[in-house]
């Protein structure tokens, strides 16, 4: 089978080759921080030929790229607040996105936006709505996504027969993107890899080398060995997101950047528990609510509350669900219960402070900064924004660095799995009948792994049982998660089961029965001995029983005590123990 573009493989001997490179050599440039923007850093400057390292302190993504709404979004709320530039800028990214950089992994997803008022709403909503798309449409690049329509209520219904008659007098439909969010993180990662960068995950920067006022690289630690490390490097870019203030700390001094942590609850809820074939957008008191259809399920959300507690567990209290199953519940004939809840997650937003007390009236626009040579900052913006943050970092890295460096080129560089995607799409049911398997399962294959779904069949080809469905989660293929082990630099079962997959959030049992053979199939790839094993399942299993018991606390802090209670596998060190120097 020939190989797919940009297939580097992210494995066990991969991160120890890229953890002795890193060790060894001095880079141009080292990116601490393995989430949407610190991949995206690492891609644009690898991509304008500089030689890279990234080092994430847990799993790539684990951090807000995995938590959020998974929209790729010129953002309406912007809109309203007559941020044009911010709208537009945003819209740019998501036609590239669509349409060159990853079409496998970002998709059109159908909106509603129900109308509960008179005239004065349609019009104002439809105005507002008809600027989102012909700020799209000007930029030339919206081919694959129609314009909004208005629907009468009737209209409405049609297509949302479970919205609640007497709650809407109508509603305009229109279009966005949708993302797998800590997919596309992994395959950032692995693209920029392809190109040249050594990338470890769970190796945490712990303080800076200085040479005089001039950071010269980072101490880390190797947090599944325990090993010190000096990395040098001749700029280090800081995109710890919600961690900016741990690192800026490291630095001393005052920070440069003033950030606030904003928590945000979404609730996955199974798709026959709201009939209607588009997404719905409502407006709240505070913010605006989603229901977005992903894959079996919604996805429901957010909340915007301020977060003071562990940075690497947010977790969700009873309030929180409350709260987001009422919002819905305004619009829904059939009301939401908590028994329809199959999961709850929470994620963290690093939002730049402003003069606003409400957090949901921040800025989301991003800022870099340079507060001492060899330093650059990069914090702030939203996921649909990633590449501009990455983009404006390396430009600021570039002035620190004695070397002529071209200009940005990741709008032109499509990501592992976007060569070819198209071509083996329209080929589905070909590879459907060569594989054996059924063209639902290639569909689902392609829209995770784009071309390099030929990388997952090659494992079936040499092995037929990986192409059975994982016992309790049968969505996905047995394949699937030996690739994560093998390919796509997995170290644990929650980095398996959370971001490779979504088992954790798509199954009824948060992936319970389906964590032993998942345990089996990456064993070999991870050098895991039957101790190692029953190590690991044990943990996953004691997580999700965790999350579960915090889910019904009624305070922040209660929630996050019993989440808490459960450690990660390899915890991020803290305080003293991060060894700040
Ligand atoms: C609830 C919610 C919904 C959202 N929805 C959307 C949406 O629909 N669309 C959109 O465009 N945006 C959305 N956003 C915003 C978007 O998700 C974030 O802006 C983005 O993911 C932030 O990425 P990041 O790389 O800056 O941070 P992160 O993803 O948090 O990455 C930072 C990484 O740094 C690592 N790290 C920290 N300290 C260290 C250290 N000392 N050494 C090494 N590594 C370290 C962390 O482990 C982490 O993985 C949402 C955010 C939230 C919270």
């Amino acid at each position: 089978m020939a190989e797919a573009a940009g297939a580097v493989g992210l494995s066990a001997s991969t991160r120890s080759t890229a953890l002795a490179a890193l060790a060894g050599t001095e880079h141009q440039v080292l990116v601490v921080g393995g989430g949407v923007v610190g991949a995206g850093v690492a891609l644009d400057a690898a991509t304008r030929g500089l030689s890279v390292g990234l080092v994430e302190a847990r799993d790539f993504a684990a951090g807000t790229s995995s938590r959020s709404s998974k929209l790729i979004h010129g953002g309406l709320r912007y809109l309203q607040q007559l941020n044009i530039g911010l709208v537009r800028e945003a819209l740019t990214e998501r036609s590239l996105l669509l349409g060159v950089i990853a079409p496998h992994l970002v998709h059109p997803v159908p909106f509603l936006f129900p109308l509960t008022h008179h005239v004065w709403e349609r019009a104002y909503i439809g105005t507002g709505i008809g600027t989102y798309d012909a700020l799209g449409f000007s930029l030339g690049l919206e081919k694959g996504l129609p314009g909004h329509r208005q629907l009468s209520r009737r209209g409405a219904l049609r297509m949302a027969p479970g919205l609640k008659r007497s709650a809407i007098t109508g509603a305009i439909a229109f279009w966005d993107g949708q993302v797998d969010d800590a997919r596309y993180v992994l395959t950032l990662v692995r693209t920029a890899a392809h190109y040249g960068a050594q990338v470890a995950s769970r190796v945490q920067v712990t303080g800076f080398l200085r040479e005089g006022a001039r950071v010269a690289g980072v101490r880390a630690v190797d947090l599944e060995s325990g090993a010190e490390l000096h990395i040098r490097a001749q700029q280090v870019v800081n995109a710890t997101g919600v961690w900016t203030d741990e690192i800026q700390a490291m630095v001393g001094g005052r920070g440069t950047i003033n950030l606030r942590v904003s928590k945000g609850v979404h609730l996955v809820v199974p798709k026959d528990r709201i009939y209607a074939t588009a997404g719905i957008i409502l407006k709240t008191p505070v913010s605006v609510l989603f229901i977005i259809p992903w894959e079996r399920h919604w996805i429901i959300g957010t909340t915007d509350t301020e977060w003071a507690g562990n940075k690497a567990r947010p977790a969700a209290s009873s309030a929180d669900i409350d709260y987001l199953l009422s919002q819905a519940n305004r619009v829904l004939a059939t009301p939401l219960t908590r028994d329809d809840v199959t999961a709850v997650y929470a994620g963290l937003r690093p939002l730049l402070s402003g003069e606003s007390d409400l957090t949901s009236q921040l800025s989301r626009e991003h800022v870099v900064a340079n507060p001492v040579p060899g330093l650059v900052l990069v914090a702030g913006g939203k996921y649909t924004t990633y590449r501009l943050m990455a983009r404006d970092a390396v430009d600021a890295v570039v002035h620190g660095l004695d070397w002529r460096t071209p200009p940005s080129c990741t709008d032109r560089v499509p990501l592992a799995g976007a060569d070819g995607y198209l071509a083996l799409w329209n080929a589905r049911r070909r590879l459907a009948t060569s594989s054996g398997l059924h063209v639902a399962r290639i569909e689902h294959l392609l829209r995770r792994y784009g071309s390099l779904a030929r990388e997952v069949l090659a494992l079936i080809e040499g092995d037929p049982a990986l192409g059975r469905p994982l016992a309790g989660a049968d969505d996905y293929l047995r394949a699937e998660i030996r690739y994560a082990a093998s390919h796509e630099g997995a170290r644990h079962l929650d980095d398996v089961l959370a971001r490779r997959t979504h088992i954790a959030i798509e199954t009824p049992d948060r992936g319970l029965e389906a964590v032993a053979e998942a345990a089996a199939l990456v064993a070999g790839p991870l050098h895991w001995d039957s101790g190692q094993m029953a190590r690991e399942i044990e943990h996953y299993r004691a997580e999700v029983a965790a999350q579960r018991a915090s889910e019904q606390a009624g305070s922040d802090a209660d929630a996050e005590a019993i989440a808490g209670a459960v450690p990660d596998i390899v915890p991020m060190r803290t305080g003293a123990d991060a060894g700040r120097r």
